[in-house]
């Protein structure tokens, strides 16, 4: 099987958007479409052609560019099929447990609602790489626009369940902020306060800190951890649920 090239792109002030480029077909494929001049820039770029727009939610930031792209390149634009605020200019709405093919490759849907109720996250599994849209972020996840604690509080599960080894892009650049966040609740995590350091670094050469694995998240971010007992022992909550926790957590985050 021919194998696929990731590019990662700024665009705004802090979103990130990914094309998922297949050398043999010339297949080509974006991940949101915030800012249509970023993504065609990045296309020229490689001289790759969009074929495949892939839409996680709603929020303008990663739908304010998607009648300009398709317009301009004739893509097939696939988002998804729970509604919040209907998306115009989806060709194919897809939900959870859904498999797509691009270029013959396995893409799988998952819905995690919480940050809204349409998300859906792309799970490439030959691969090994998750498009997290707004759900996970770097040390952090998601503000809960239109879902509950709980919804997202499953939603994040279904993705710990996932390979450690699976690279985690996210939509944002988030995680200097909630880093600040994690180090409060987390203070004598080695693997934090290690995370943080090299993504202080990073950020001063104005390098990404996203893609990420599942398994630095398990370790460092907050968001996966309400079942860890130091955690638990600085909130206060030792015999509290994982949920609770986690709603803890994400109030005291804002
Ligand atoms: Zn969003």
């Amino acid at each position: 099987m021919s194998q696929l090239s990731f590019f990662q792109f700024p665009y705004l002030s802090d979103n990130y958007g990914v094309l998922i480029h297949d050398a043999e077909s010339g297949d080509t494929a974006c991940v949101d479409a915030g800012d249509a001049d970023a993504a065609l820039t990045a296309l020229a770029e490689h001289g790759w052609t969009l074929t495949h727009l892939f839409i996680t939610h709603h929020h303008a930031d990663h739908t304010g560019g998607l009648e300009a792209l398709k317009a301009a390149t004739g893509c097939h634009v696939i988002g998804p099929a729970p509604e919040s605020v209907p998306i115009a200019g989806l060709d194919q709405r897809v939900n959870d447990g859904d498999e797509l093919q691009f270029a013959g490759h396995t893409v799988q849907v998952m819905h995690t609602p919480g940050h809204t109720l349409d998300m859906i996250n792309y799970y490439l599994p030959e691969q090994g790489v998750l498009f997290a849209g707004d759900t996970l972020f770097t040390l952090g996840c998601g503000k809960l626009f239109e879902g509950t604690a709980d919804v997202m509080w499953n939603s994040l599960n279904t993705l710990m369940a996932l390979p450690p080894e699976t690279v985690v892009y996210c939509s944002h650049e988030y995680t200097l902020e909630n880093g600040a966040f994690a180090i409060q609740v987390d203070p004598n995590n080695q693997n934090l306060i290690d995370r943080l350091r090299n993504a202080e670094a990073l950020r001063e050469k104005n390098q990404p800190t996203v893609p990420s694995t599942i398994a630095e998240e398990l370790l460092t971010n907050p968001f996966f951890r309400a079942a860890d007992p130091a955690i638990r022992q600085h909130l206060n909550m030792i015999t509290a649920s994982d949920l609770d926790v986690f709603t803890e957590l994400r109030k005291r985050r804002g």
